[in-house]
């Protein structure tokens, strides 16, 4: 038995195998091999188990993100199949005398490359088509697991790399979002911070979850037990602590049967003050997690996941499925989707954002909407056409001044006119905004003439107002977001709102923070969006306040 130390991101008790999930299949070595026909058919099985792969992931896409996104994994299937592929890949074994592996990846680099010179924008995306399928046979080769395949058997991923891609040892939040869900006990990861995107989705799945723990390969296969309250990883524990384990993922399970009393109850403080407490999502397959949590409602769809888990823009009509689904699923309640924030540590490919110095800083989020109409545009059309099957809000990432939302309400009115012009339906949507630069809390009282809900973003609010980059684990001991700096701006945004007639809310992480509930409460929060996991036990604070 051996003990490790990491940091928790997420409260619970994980039992079961390690998978050692590794991303290092570009270091692929050049091997001589002197019979290229078993050689080749050692290919060929790879290929096939590949397509296998790919045709499951096809049939889950459709149920969690429908048919138009998951085309991806088909066109990945037929790229596979395709004789420009297979015959290179024959080519270099036959003639050069080396190993599969090693044909692939010289193959999948070749053909990316000149998939990426290619005028053709759509062919020019196909370029990381290719290195995805290559990367996916290589793992197969190498008896490795791919990104999209955790198996059968529910697992801890352990996220670790090979010493020449350091940064692997994270995983990305479009790996998360691909894995299955069902399958994953907890993650275990060497880098990542308990602030990034992929912390927030294993909160938003209810996984414990370690960061900074010092992944070794050979733990790969072993029993290990994650405690996400000591933060603590166990490998191979003994029959004392596997007992001593599951007995106290009984009681978590028992506290939380408990909190299933809650279920049903109203969010209502002792002297009357409604409090509208609701869940933050990154996609449809959350939403069964926020009614099992009896969430009343959706404060925070972060729609950047249909981008993050698509080989490309989603078109109009693909989000719209998307937006309807989950509005018709909340069955009449409120869906507040985040616009479009890309850019920092949610990298989308085929938007092809420069590399920048200070990404958190940079060109993300509503400045790419502002600049790249089209993209924003459909959009705002798709979930337009959504409102007409629910009841939806719209908020606004990275706002810092009043003219960027005049700008935004002035494509809101387009977007309108285009849809009457077409006389499609839509029905009334609040418009909010996102309150997490310091420059947007300094104006809320200006911004709050335009709009008609604040949601405070403590990530991205503390990140700035502390100058802590919210992605570096070493500064996860000073990020603090119950520094006073942020408690203050709380309590002058709710005081902006109300001056204004306009709801506040917090979406951010703090708004779970169990130890500031009643505070909130004092300040006149009206709303907060959680992870559907933080729901009742907030529930059982909200009806214990005065
Ligand atoms: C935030 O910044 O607090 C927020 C809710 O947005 P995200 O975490 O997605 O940046
Ligand atoms: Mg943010």
């Amino acid at each position: 038995m051996e003990k490790i130390n990491g940091k928790s991101i997420f409260n619970g008790i994980a039992v079961g195998k390690i998978l050692f999930y590794s991303k290092d299949a570009g270091q692929v070595k050049r091997v001589k091999i002197t019979d290229t026909r078993a050689e080749m058919e050692r290919y060929n099985r790879a290929k096939e188990k590949a397509v296998d792969e790919l045709n499951a992931i096809y049939a889950k896409a459709v149920k969690e993100v429908g048919e138009l996104n998951a085309q991806v994994f088909e066109v990945h299937a037929m790229m596979l199949e395709d004789d420009t592929f297979h015959d290179s890949i024959q080519n270099i074994i036959e003639n050069q005398h080396v190993n599969a592996e090693y044909a692939v990846a010289t193959t999948g680099d070749n053909l990316s490359a000149m998939f990426a010179e290619m005028e053709d924008e759509y062919f020019r995306a196909r370029a990381i088509d290719v290195k995805d399928i290559a990367e996916r046979v290589i793992s197969i080769l190498l008896g490795k697991s791919t990104s999209n395949n955790i198996g059968n058997e529910p697992v801890i991923i352990a996220a670790a790399a090979g010493m020449q891609i350091p940064l692997a040892e994270d995983l990305a939040p479009s790996e998360t979002v691909q894995m299955d869900k069902e399958k994953l006990l907890a993650f275990v990861t060497r880098l990542g911070s308990a602030n990034s995107h992929t912390a927030i989705l294993a909160r938003t799945m209810n996984l414990p979850a370690l960061v900074g723990v010092d992944i070794r390969e050979e733990w790969n296969g072993k029993t290990a037990v994650v405690d996400g309250f000591a933060g603590e990883l166990i490998i191979e524990p003994d029959e004392a602590t596997l007992k001593e384990m599951r007995e106290r993922q009984e009681e978590v399970s028992r506290n939380r049967e408990l909190l299933e009393n809650l279920k049903g109850k109203e969010d209502i403080t002792r002297s009357g003050k409604k409090i509208k407490l609701y869940a933050n999502i990154g996609g449809i397959g959350d939403v069964a997690n926020v009614i099992k949590n009896d969430g009343a409602g959706i404060g925070l769809f972060r729609s950047e996941f249909l981008y993050l888990e698509s080989g490309d823009y989603p078109s109009e009509n693909e989000q719209f499925q998307a937006y309807k689904t989950v509005a018709e699923n909340m069955a009449g309640k409120k869906v507040i989707i985040r616009t479009l924030d890309i850019g920092a540590d949610k990298q989308v490919d085929y938007f092809r954002l420069e590399k920048e110095e200070n990404p958190a800083m940079g060109y993300r989020a509503i400045r790419i909407c502002l600049d790249r109409r089209d993209i924003f545009k459909t959009q705002l059309r798709a979930i337009y056409r959504a409102s007409a099957y629910g009841t939806i809000g719209i908020m606004f990432p990275m706002i810092i001044s009043v003219n960027e939302v005049r700008q935004i309400k002035a494509i809101v009115e387009e977007v309108k006119k285009e849809l009457d012009g077409q006389q499609i339906q839509y029905g009334s949507v609040e418009l909010g905004i996102m309150i997490e630069t310091p420059a947007a809390v300094m104006i809320s009282d200006l911004l709050a003439e335009e709009v008609d809900f604040f949601s405070i973003g403590t990530n991205d609010l503390t990140q700035y107002t502390l100058a802590i980059d919210r992605q570096n684990s070493r500064l996860d001991n000073i990020y603090d977001a119950r520094h006073e700096a942020i408690l203050r701006m709380i309590r002058m945004v709710v005081d902006n709102g109300h001056k204004h007639n306009i709801w506040v809310g917090i979406c951010g992480e703090l708004g779970a923070d169990l130890n500031l509930t009643k505070e909130f409460i004092r300040m006149g929060i009206d709303e907060l969006s959680v992870s559907p996991g933080a729901i009742l036990p907030i529930r059982k604070i909200i009806r214990e306040t005065e």
